[in-house]
């Protein structure tokens, strides 16, 4: 069911569970999340559930993009974001909507190929996707307001706090399958500070590409 009720049961499931930022809640109404699945999924695509996307990924579950988008936005004015795991651009989707800029990290080359594809003839056009290991970042346009990091290291990669802007936050899940944990670091003046979130399900950022 991919109708404007399947929508909107989403949007009241996600209020339930805590999402409580009217925007992020009307971003998710409004974009068409069935478009980033394949067309056999588009009818599971606005349950609160992660879906295959091929090559051993998953488009992350809603409550998971919406909670995450929420902790960035707490930080105020996010004109330039970094997206570490594009997958099949749905995060990417809703933070274009909150920020000037979206720059997107993926490392498979056939996931990468897809998504810049689907992001243009979406008109996502605040959206700048590269093709490498986002362990690294992608330095070339920090500082960023927000850093989202879509797939689970088992520490958190210090080039990555490295590129935060003073007052930028980074959302990142750490740790094991299994044992993951979602946390948030804000750079300040003197430092970073970090905040332990909630336990969640990622797959692993893995080195290298492929
Ligand atoms: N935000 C995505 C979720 C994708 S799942 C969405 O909305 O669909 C996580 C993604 O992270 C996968 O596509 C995986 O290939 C990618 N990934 C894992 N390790 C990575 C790394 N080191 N650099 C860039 N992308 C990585």
């Amino acid at each position: 069911m991919t109708s404007q009720r399947a929508r909107n049961r989403l949007v009241d499931l996600l209020r339930d569970m805590g999402i409580d930022s009217e925007q992020v809640l009307e971003v998710i109404r409004t974009i068409p999340r069935h478009l980033f699945v394949d067309e056999a999924l588009g009818s599971r695509a606005y349950e609160n559930t992660a879906l295959p996307i091929g090559y051993g990924q998953t488009i992350s579950q809603p409550y998971t993009v919406a909670l995450m988008t929420s902790l960035l936005l707490d930080s105020g004015s996010m004109k330039k974001v970094l997206e570490i795991g594009s997958g099949c651009g749905y995060q990417a989707a809703v933070l274009s909507h909150f920020s000037g800029r979206v720059f997107s990290v993926e490392r498979i080359k056939g996931l990468f190929v897809k998504t810049e594809n689907r992001l243009k003839q979406l008109k996502y056009t605040n959206v700048r996707m590269k093709y490498g290991n986002g362990f690294s970042g992608w330095v070339a346009n920090g500082e960023y307001d927000a850093i989202l990091v879509a797939a689970a290291p088992v520490d958190v990669p210090e080039q990555l706090l490295s590129q935060l802007a003073i007052g930028g936050r980074l959302v990142i899940p750490i740790g094991i399958a299994g044992h993951q944990k979602l946390r948030l670091f804000t750079r300040n003046a003197s430092g970073v500070a970090e905040q332990l979130i909630d336990d969640v399900s990622f797959v692993p950022l893995l080195d290298g590409v492929q």
